[in-house]
């Protein structure tokens, strides 16, 4: 079977995004043909577009996956939308949202789905969770690691959240 090695961001900032955050991890491995095996450490973030919402939670998971980048496109968005997540405002505040960020080193670009995430490489509330999961992380288009990636964005703002463990230890 063919196992897809996957990078994919998660954030919350309404209601009680601990446990969202949580139950979409649970809710995800138990999909078939997904595992979630480790999840970096989680991030308070101050929101991107609008200020007047709460900060957002943020980490992201790395998953194995037997799915094609579109199958988990399409297991992320039912799993945001069982989260009660309804789309209105751009950047505006969400119970959960999703992103395939990398799929192994696939480059796709067509409606509805492009991989690398386009903004994966000047956010640092994805780049630095990525980093903490595996800093050698070749972005496929940009060709330089996450880790060099990182050191052109500002993370002063994010900080982390103690005691958050999304997935344990093997
Ligand atoms: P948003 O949740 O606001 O980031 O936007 C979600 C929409 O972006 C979905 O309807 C997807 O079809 C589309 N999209 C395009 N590329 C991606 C990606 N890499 N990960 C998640 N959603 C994507």
């Amino acid at each position: 079977m063919v196992s897809h090695l996957v990078y994919a961001a998660a954030g919350s900032n309404l209601g009680d995004s601990t446990a969202t955050l949580k139950q979409a991890v649970v809710l995800l491995g138990a999909e078939e043909g997904i595992e979630v095996t480790r999840a970096s450490p989680v991030y308070s973030n101050p929101p991107v577009g609008p200020q007047d919402q709460p900060p957002f939670l943020n980490t992201v998971l790395e998953l194995r996956t037997s799915l094609d980048a579109r199958g988990l496109l399409d297991v992320f968005l039912t799993t945001e939308l069982t989260f009660g997540r309804v789309r209105s405002e751009k950047w505006g505040p969400r119970t959960l949202d999703l992103d395939i960020l990398f799929f192994g080193d696939e480059v796709i670009q067509e409606p509805g789905l492009t991989v690398p995430h386009p903004l994966a490489h000047e956010r640092a509330f994805v780049l630095k969770p990525i980093c903490d999961l595996n800093p050698h992380l070749v972005h496929p288009t940009a060709k330089c690691t996450v880790a060099d990636l990182l050191t052109t964005v500002d993370d002063s703002s994010m900080r982390p959240v103690h005691g958050i463990v999304l997935v344990e230890a093997k």
